[in-house]
């Protein structure tokens, strides 16, 4: 059992700090060592292409069924396509039937072998049934070497305080057999083999854009273990924002998400303390508020330090009656968020209050 938790952290910031700063070429031969095991590769800059090569894998032109079991689904795939059918993860599990397209989402790519690695995916158990398969894999989500992924999965699974590995990981390193239900012989003892059609797309959707940030790039760390999110006092209570989901999906947007989020977060810092791969969350939201705010006015550049000055501020105020008028002040546009910071009787950036809150919910 390795005790010093600090010291897995420092090393899990250091193998991403290593895949990050020389991506492109680790891209290159993942590439290449994935191709190698007869698995397609298409690289794909946003939501419409991936939208377009899926399409382009559709061999019939009408009723194609498709399920996404991913968070990536291009919106406007409905809208563009006639030709297929979307069935939920729900129906592909419960049904015999066999379907035409299953797309996931992997967590990991390892470099030096070019194996795609899923976790706790519920339909790996279909993927039997499916004529392709379509992985979806950020180009960010790779590691060098087969070792780095172990001490990741390590931090991955975390849990009051004590780590485990997921026990649900499927690893592909080569197209999934397929075995047909009818046997070739009269016998009944050999079933007709095929390698189902395998494609892996290499997602950026704006993965690119931040690592020509010097600052930002950090956060392409991250492996999306989700911790920042559950001790997050803003999206507990709005569900709308994760700190992850602010530093990586609106950089450099000034668009309504971004600025609804810049008013509501407390700069509270939980989300520092717990992130495996120690990437300072708070610190990137600053950089990209300032980014934002020094496209403007000088009016708006005060601004800024008053979100600076916002958590320093709320830390001091111990006396209720400031207190009430404060957060007041600062949340009035969000009466969830300014009623739970209202109750709140413990200090109001206490981790460990927060944790065992969302452990009891
Ligand atoms: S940023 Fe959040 S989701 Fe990503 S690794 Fe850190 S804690 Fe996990």
């Amino acid at each position: 059992m390795i005790q010093d938790i600090q010291y897995i952290k420092t090393k899990a910031n250091l193998i991403r700090h290593l895949f990050i700063e020389d991506m492109e070429k680790h891209l290159l031969t993942f590439d290449q060592k994935v191709k190698q095991h007869g698995i397609s590769v298409e690289w794909v800059e946003n939501e419409d292409d991936l939208s377009t090569v899926i399409q382009d894998c559709f061999e019939k032109q009408s009723y194609n069924r498709i399920c996404f079991d991913s968070s990536i689904i291009p919106s406007d795939f409905k809208e563009k396509n006639q030709r297929f059918k979307t069935i939920s993860i729900e129906e592909v599990l419960s049904s015999s039937d066999n379907i035409e397209n299953l797309v996931v989402e992997a967590n990991f790519g390892i470099v030096e072998d070019g194996s795609i690695i899923l976790l706790n995916k519920s339909t790996k158990s279909c993927f039997n049934k499916v004529e392709n398969l379509h992985i979806i894999l950020k180009i960010n989500n790779l590691v060098i070497k087969k070792s780095d992924l172990e001490l990741l999965l390590y931090l991955y699974q975390y849990e009051n305080n004590s780590y485990q590995f997921p026990t649900d990981v499927k690893i592909i390193t080569a197209p999934l057999p397929k075995v047909s239900s009818k046997p070739t012989y009269l016998d009944n003892q050999s079933y007709e083999v095929n390698p189902i059609k395998t494609y892996l797309y290499l997602y950026d959707g704006g993965i690119s854009k931040i690592l020509e940030n010097p600052i930002l790039r950090e956060s392409l760390f991250c492996i999306n273990c989700g911790r920042c999110q559950q001790v997050c006092p803003v999206y507990k209570q709005t569900q709308l924002f994760s700190p992850i989901y602010l530093v990586t999906n609106n950089c450099f947007e000034e668009n309504q998400r971004t600025m609804q989020l810049f008013k509501n977060t407390t700069l509270c810092g939980n989300c520092n303390d717990v992130c495996p791969v120690l990437i300072p969350l708070t610190d990137l939201m600053l950089t990209e508020m300032q980014i934002i705010k020094n496209k403007h006015s000088r009016e708006k550049n005060i601004d800024l330090f008053k979100f600076y000055s916002k958590r320093s501020k709320m830390n001091k105020i111990n006396n209720r009656f400031f207190k009430y008028f404060f957060v007041k002040k600062h949340f009035k546009n969000n009466k969830r968020l300014l009623n739970y910071i209202q109750q709140q009787k413990l200090p109001f950036f206490n981790i460990e209050n927060l944790q065992s809150k969302t452990k009891n919910e």
